[in-house]
């Protein structure tokens, strides 16, 4: 039996380079709660990316319900169907009625255009998501958020180390998140952080992460348990020695793919945002109807084969039960978003995946064998 690919396979530093910082971690018998590597891991990802204040979590949906929470965000928030679940479910955790609005069809983001027809008297808050790595309108979206005086809080679980115009993605809106589940392209295990502008909002997702406690006898907040634990940041630190690489072989995955699919009647690549870097953490293809079979018949084929390719994301959020019956979750308000996961298939990408692998599952979709 062959093994199964994966649309994706975290990637692991060598083993033996890991031991030294557990050695450490049973020595000092410092576990968690802001212990050195969870400090030095905040100092080193703010560099790394680029920002100036950052604040590590256990995982990404516990970072966006406390960004959510730190910024006192209620009422409505301006949000994408086209996304994973966690990024809507975050608002429900706080008692906030997401509103959906349709995506743009070629960047799959939040259409700006579109914004503004859904702003009521009851919003506070657009909560777009960066998909794929490839940067929102962010320009646009600010200046709406400015003329409605609203807050922006991107989920960027998508795009870690991703620069727009030279600079971090993740210094665009009020509050950027990040995941670093398993699954994402930088992963401690499970993982997340805000990342904030400033040191007083930091201060105050700090206490949000820690039960809200400000120091020993004060609690300022009903704050969750969101605190990333040792091992995790020292794994983190391990894998930030190793990102670029890691990127880069993506990067070639990318690329033999793009040659490997530039002709096929019926599929389409997907194409980044100019002006922006990219982190490869996806191989989003459209398979359209000059293609000789459907999307799920394709999807089903790769899975007998033993390679496992993901609808990221089908579903729509605003197809879920606890979202559909939403005035902005019909159907025919967001046609794009409806049509788009409708085609989307996204294909194994990762740092380790074989040249013969790639192969295999490009002579699957050139030939449909
Ligand atoms: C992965 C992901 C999340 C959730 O992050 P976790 O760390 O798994 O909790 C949220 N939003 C998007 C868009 C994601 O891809």
């Amino acid at each position: 039996m062959k093994k199964n690919i994966y649309v994706t396979q975290p990637f692991m530093p060598p083993l033996e380079e890991f031991i030294p910082y557990l050695s450490e971690i049973w020595e000092s018998k410092w576990l968690t709660n802001a212990g050195p590597f969870h400090q030095q891991l905040e100092r080193e990802l703010a560099e790394y990316l680029g920002v100036e204040h950052l604040s590590l979590f256990t995982n990404g949906t516990i970072a966006l319900v406390t960004a959510l929470q730190s910024l006192r965000i209620t009422g409505e928030v301006i949000t994408t169907p086209y996304s994973f679940v966690a990024t809507a479910h975050s608002l429900l955790w706080n008692n906030i009625k997401p509103v959906f609005v349709d995506i743009d069809p070629v960047s799959f983001n939040l259409d700006p255009e579109k914004i503004e027809s859904a702003i009521t008297t009851l919003t506070t808050a657009i909560m777009p998501v960066h998909c794929y790595g490839n940067p929102c309108e962010v320009e646009r979206i600010q200046k709406i958020a400015d003329a409605y005086g609203l807050r922006v809080i991107y989920d960027a679980a998508h795009a870690f180390g991703i620069r727009y115009k030279g600079e971090s993605l993740l210094k665009h809106g009020d509050l950027s998140v990040l995941s670093f589940h398993a699954t994402k392209v930088f992963n401690t295990f499970e993982g997340g952080a805000i990342v904030c502008p400033d040191a007083k909002t930091k201060q105050r997702i700090d206490y949000l992460k820690n039960f809200g406690f400000a120091d020993e006898v004060t609690v300022v907040a009903p704050g969750i348990n969101g605190k990333m634990n040792e091992v995790q940041a020292a794994f983190g630190l391990l894998q930030l020695r190793y990102i670029d690489s890691a990127i880069s072989a993506r990067q070639h995955v990318d690329e033999r793919y793009r040659n490997g699919l530039a002709d096929i009647a019926g599929i389409s690549v997907f194409k980044s945002v100019t002006d922006s870097t990219q982190n490869y953490s996806y191989f989003p293809i459209l398979v359209d109807d000059a293609y000789p079979m459907s999307r799920d018949a394709l999807y089903q084929l790769l899975k007998d084969q033993g390679i496992l390719s993901r609808r990221y994301f089908y579903p729509l959020i605003s197809e879920m039960p606890m979202y559909r019956g939403l005035p902005s979750a019909a159907p025919g308000r967001l046609p794009v978003a409806k049509c788009i996961s409708e085609h989307i298939l996204c294909l194994p990408i990762y740092p380790d995946l074989s040249l013969s692998d790639q192969d295999r599952i490009l002579d699957i979709i050139r030939g449909g064998r």
